[in-house]
């Protein structure tokens, strides 16, 4: 996400209601003084002993949000969507390993009316319990270590900030930090990566875009002499549901292919089919980006431009969405969340960071690519940054403060290049990235990765750069800066 909306402020107050479930998250213990990697995984244990039933995966920020007991593999939804009423009829079923013995377990699911439930075929029985708390409880228990699916039917007119209704009967539905349950069931946490498929059904001329790459679109004759179409989109990598999405609209569709053949699918908006001449970036932008972070992580790529304000971009996997507006330089930030943020992911929300800081500072790396002397760039201005906002464990809600993570985190970055060399610092980033591919890493986790990698204490650096003083001197001007 490059900018916050207001409407976010609403969706994350609403979260942060239900926390009485688990206690107040600033007593929760969780500082910047996290330690080590494995000081960090045994609070994150004894943070995971769910209330009730496996509620809740264990983040501090949000503590319903995710389950525990199962690992989602894949999410198949197969949805119509009804322009005229706003409304979906869906059926979405999920694959998933039990990771214990499940009499019960929970979903993360919404307002929408559920019209059936099934587990491994057999009908379940459910209930739901605080804000978005799916209790299901299959006929048989699931035995540990075996895979079982669970199939829910329902329909309605999604609630909540992430549906977002667009002009003339579209809709796109995407949010931050959690969106998937407005739309369908899922374990809706970033720890819980699977891959993700939908099967979208619209009337003529409306048209469905997605995650990942092209299946087969498939028409039928519809009610009152209509043609519905059905479109399919099958992202094969690992993603966390957040970066899961779908829009529809009288869309113009624009294929291409990057150099390695990597399919390209750029979706318009009717009244955002200028946006073309910045999308033309996207070959240029996506080399510059493996040649500082890798490979480029996914196999499809792309946009969906929408022609309405909504607020923000995302980064949704293989394919962001653009609000009406975004120029090169939000392309930029969102295809480098591509690396930052979906490849590799936060463990939890504290840890945006590793999103923000990293698809910020790619900004620069943009603006350096076209000429700009990030030195200079930086002694100039650094005196001046907002030191105040804190770049790890900036509390619940905070994550996207305008000051911090997109703004401090850039300087951050920067100093980082100088304080392990600027080889070093690409060499060891892109080990992590390959270590940590299509899985989660924390901010201290990362911290005591690149100190490993390159010999660099880091301890005083990292301490004074996520803290919200000025840092000293030496930490401020490392290396040829402080030249
Ligand atoms: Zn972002």
């Amino acid at each position: 996400m490059r900018t916050r909306s207001s409407v976010f402020a609403a969706a994350a107050a609403v979260t942060v209601a239900v926390l009485t479930v688990t206690g107040n998250p600033a007593s929760a213990g969780f500082g910047e003084s996290a330690g080590t990697a494995e000081g960090a995984k045994g609070r994150a244990a004894a943070a995971q002993k769910p209330p009730t039933g496996g509620q809740g995966i264990g983040d501090p920020y949000y503590p319903s949000d995710g389950n525990l007991g199962y690992d989602v593999a894949d999410y198949t939804v197969k949805l119509s969507y009804d322009p005229a009423a706003g409304s979906i009829a869906a059926t979405t079923t999920i694959t998933a390993r039990a990771t214990s013995a499940l009499s019960s377990f929970n979903l993360d699911f919404g307002s929408l009316t559920i019209d059936q439930l099934t587990v491994n075929g057999q009908p379940a029985t459910y209930r739901r319990e605080f804000a978005h708390e799916l209790v299901v409880t299959p006929a048989a228990a699931v035995a540990s270590g075996t895979t079982f699916t669970t199939a829910v039917t329902y329909h309605g007119v999604p609630e909540g900030v992430a549906w977002k209704p667009q002009n003339d009967g579209a809709v796109v539905v995407l949010d931050e930090p959690h969106s998937a349950t407005v739309w369908y069931p899922s374990n809706d946490h970033p720890q819980d990566k699977a891959t993700f498929h939908l099967e979208a059904t619209v009337p003529a001329p409306y048209a469905v875009v997605s995650n990942g790459t092209e299946g087969a679109t498939t028409t039928a004759p519809g009610p009152g002499g209509s043609t519905l179409t059905t479109y399919r989109w099958n992202l094969v990598e690992p993603t966390t549901t957040y970066l899961t999405y779908f829009g529809v609209d009288k869309l113009t569709f624009k294929r291409s292919t990057l150099a390695d053949g990597t399919p390209v699918v750029d979706t318009y908006a009717p009244g955002a089919t200028g946006q073309q001449a910045n999308e033309a970036k996207l070959p240029e932008i996506i080399d510059l980006l493996e040649e500082k972070w890798g490979p480029y992580p996914a196999t499809a790529a792309g946009g969906h431009f929408l022609d309405t304000s909504i607020g923000f971009s995302l980064e949704t996997y293989t394919r962001p969405v653009y609000t009406a507006g975004a120029g090169i330089q939000t392309i930029a930030h969102e295809l480098a969340h591509q690396w930052w943020g979906d490849h590799v992911s936060i463990k939890y929300w504290r840890d945006i960071c590793l999103n923000e800081c990293f698809a910020s500072y790619s900004q620069w790396l943009w603006d350096e690519h076209n000429g700009t002397d990030l030195d200079a760039r930086y002694k100039s201005s650094v005196e001046r940054l907002g030191f105040k906002y804190k770049l790890y464990d900036m509390g619940a809600g905070n994550e996207f403060t305008g000051g911090g993570v997109y703004t401090k985190g850039k300087y951050f970055l920067h100093a980082l290049r100088h304080k392990l060399g600027n080889d070093a610092f690409y060499s060891s980033l892109r080990a992590v990235l390959t270590e940590y591919a299509d899985r989660n890493i924390s901010m201290p986790e990362l911290r005591d990765e690149l100190a490993e990698r390159t010999g660099v204490d880091l301890t005083s650096f990292w301490a004074e750069w996520m803290g919200t003083r000025k840092p000293s001197f030496a930490n401020l001007y490392p290396g040829s800066l402080g030249g």
